[in-house]
């Protein structure tokens, strides 16, 4: 995410919390949030996750994609406002992560590593397979989840940006390249690359009759291709992704307190 904010932070903390920003006070008290900062390996490769925190840790709010940095920023502005973590995976600053196992050089996408056959697709895919690259990222995305305690989670609220110019909303139309959703809202009044993508027909209804860009995932269809919706759809666990146009700053805190406020008014926010 943005150099700034982040040393806006630590700067903050590293001052005993005693700054206060004239102009901009209500949105940028960055005293509170607490910066923690977590190591993981996998191969030979160090990768780091950064948790935001203020308050309780409640909403998660997970970033995977280290090229989508306006959604992390969004995060943040919100967790500030109110309270909850953003757990930023940093990896090289790319959408995949490239590490070595053996001196071999192997990749994956971040977000297809929570299955067996998502890791071992995503090898395929990215580069190389070996049983060694496999059972490395199946480690990792494991202490990834234990660290985290993300299986204990009432609701995992992943933030990405759309990057590509192509990925959208309309990507759900029947007949187009992600068909086989559940329901499809498709707002006038929005752009096609700022939507939700939820796996709860109450969060469907709830961001339909806020007119928001909504699709639900067909919990028994989707193909399981290791991706953090479907793992939560097999533990159960609620889940919605904000997918906004990179760089729409203002637009991804708007639909960022938009779920704030359905999580909330459906309890799934610890307070406590
Ligand atoms: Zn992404």
């Amino acid at each position: 995410m943005k150099q700034s904010l982040i040393l806006g932070c630590m700067i903050a903390i590293a001052a005993g919390c005693t700054t206060s920003r004239d102009s901009e006070a209500s949105r940028a008290q960055p005293a509170a949030i607490q910066i923690m900062r977590t190591r993981f390996v996998i191969g030979e490769t160090n990768v780091h996750a950064l948790v935001y925190q203020q308050g309780q840790p409640s909403p998660t709010f997970i970033n995977v994609h280290d090229d989508e940095n306006t959604s992390v920023e969004a995060g943040v502005v919100v967790i500030d406002e109110t309270s909850g973590r953003v757990i930023e995976l940093v990896h090289g600053g790319q959408r995949h992560l490239r590490f070595t196992v053996d001196g071999q050089e192997y990749a994956v996408d971040p977000n297809r590593i929570f299955s067996d056959a998502g890791i071992r697709a995503t090898l395929e895919r990215q580069g190389e397979y070996s049983r060694a690259a496999h059972w490395a990222v199946e480690r990792f995305a494991r202490q990834f989840l234990e660290r985290f305690a993300l299986q204990r989670e009432r609701v995992i609220v992943a933030l990405h940006n759309t990057v590509d110019g192509n990925y959208s909303i309309e990507s759900y139309r029947p007949g187009a390249q992600h068909a086989a959703a559940a329901a499809l809202h498709i707002s006038t009044n929005r752009s096609r690359f700022d939507f939700f993508y939820v796996t709860d027909q109450r969060f469907f209804d709830y961001l339909k009759q806020r007119d928001f860009n909504v699709v639900l995932q067909n919990n028994a269809r989707v193909p399981d291709d290791g991706s953090l919706s479907v793992y939560c759809a097999t533990k159960g666990i609620p889940y919605l992704n904000i997918e906004t146009e990179l760089g729409q700053l203002d637009r991804q805190i708007e639909m960022v307190r938009a779920a704030r406020q359905m999580l909330d008014k459906f309890g799934l926010i610890k307070h406590h």
